[in-house]
């Protein structure tokens, strides 16, 4: 199968057949337990029965409409994603497929908001080194990491890279004169679970509002709990102009979105923005269930919690093969002397499934919904693969 491919990922060698909860099954009917999943895409496990009810149930009504109309559907998602956002100043939202598209969505306000009320020559966007915000041609010219960028010039003109937590650098990137906006993960997850600093993160947010330049997050990996607050930003007190979700917002299936508060809710207008699937009635019941999930009383406790639990269980070993753990809720970074490839063969081939981020880092991005036992047992089987190397 794999010859139909494009040789685009380096993957390891099983296909999986089913899932449930915090486990998936490969052909053979060997169990895998999942500190990936997915990338937090299945932020509720696999099989979530609520899940699967919602989808089956909207599948059987119809799988789309197209956006010269509306479905119930995809407004109540909407009204209930503003809602969970509103704290964090959003208003309004747009809906896609993707994060990528989430964040070309975001430069394109930033950049339109920029010319409408200061016209032409205002349109940099600055981000940070070691950031990551995407594949397309724009996402990856906001994309602070050299090793994606080869061969796939000439990129978008107009983004600009500063070092994360370098308060002078920012000072003087975000010129009022060319910067229409400044790009932030607060907390850089491919580049391997680095939370930026409170102090730059709010001295960010005070810069752009002095200068007018809107302040956007990309929540797409940190954002929907996963940190064990709502918002990663929220968990800094500071409040977005833009701000975008993707990965765990359908619990699986894709769907991204960009949010504006005040000052960019009314930037698009009539015909400057689209997207085909955007709003898609399956994707938007999904994200439905999510939503309702993830703001039940003491759940956003429950992923800080077990969080803790993963950083005391692993710095409990002391283990030599560890140099540095980083951990925000179920957003885990763990530093490894050795290569972290033969780390995840290795774990595979116990059962367990777990992500790298660089090439000596280690990065668990398990369900929500994983049981302590799970942790647990997830954690004895890395540390066998440890003490193996
Ligand atoms: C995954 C990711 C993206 C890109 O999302 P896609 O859905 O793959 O386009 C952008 N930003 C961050 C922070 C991400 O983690």
């Amino acid at each position: 199968m794999e010859h139909y491919f494009m040789n685009t990922y380096h993957r390891l060698p099983v296909s999986f057949v089913s899932g449930e909860g915090s486990w998936l099954k490969d052909r053979s009917g060997k169990k895998y337990l999942d500190f990936t999943a997915g990338i937090a895409v299945n932020c509720l496990g696999h099989a979530y029965p609520p899940l699967v009810k919602a989808i089956g149930e909207q599948a059987a009504k119809f799988n789309h409409v197209c956006n010269y109309y509306q479905s119930d559907v995809a407004e109540a998602f909407a009204e209930k994603l503003v809602a969970a956002c509103a704290p964090a100043g959003m208003r309004k939202v747009f809906l896609g497929n993707s994060g990528a598209e989430a964040n070309e969505g975001a430069c394109k306000i930033a950049r339109k908001y920029s010319l409408r009320k200061y016209g032409p020559g205002r349109h940099t966007i600055v981000s940070l080194k070691g950031s990551f915000h995407g594949r397309t041609i724009t996402t990856l010219s906001a994309t602070g990491q050299e090793r994606f960028h080869q061969d796939f010039g000439p990129f978008t003109e107009g983004f600009r890279f500063i070092a994360p937590g370098d308060l002078d650098a920012l000072d003087r990137a975000l010129d009022p004169d060319s910067v229409a906006g400044l790009l932030l993960e607060a907390i850089q997850g491919e580049r391997g679970i680095f939370p930026l600093d409170s102090a730059y993160v709010r001295a960010a947010a005070e810069l752009c509002k002095e200068r007018d330049i809107l302040l956007m997050f990309d929540e797409i990996q940190c954002g929907l709990g996963r940190t064990g607050t709502f918002l990663a930003c929220a968990g800094y007190g500071v409040k977005a102009d833009i701000l975008t979700l993707a990965k765990g917002l359908g619990g699986g299936l894709p769907v991204g979105a960009v949010l504006a508060g005040d000052k960019a809710q009314d930037v698009l207008g009539i015909g400057d923005h689209g997207s085909t699937f955007g709003g898609n009635p399956l994707a938007a019941a999904a994200g439905l269930v999510v939503l309702e999930t993830v703001q039940e009383p003491g759940f956003l406790a429950e992923i800080a919690r077990k969080g803790e639990r993963f950083r005391g269980v692993l710095s409990g070993w002391q283990h030599p093969q560890i140099r540095e753990i980083r951990a925000k809720g179920l957003m885990i970074g763990v530093d490894l002397q050795s290569e972290a490839w033969p780390v995840l063969e290795g774990a595979l081939a116990e059962g367990l499934l777990v992500l790298s981020a660089g090439p000596h880092t280690l990065r668990f991005l398990p369900p929500y919904t994983i049981k302590d036992a799970e942790i647990d047992q997830g954690l004895d089987l890395l540390k066998g693969v440890l003490d193996r190397l």
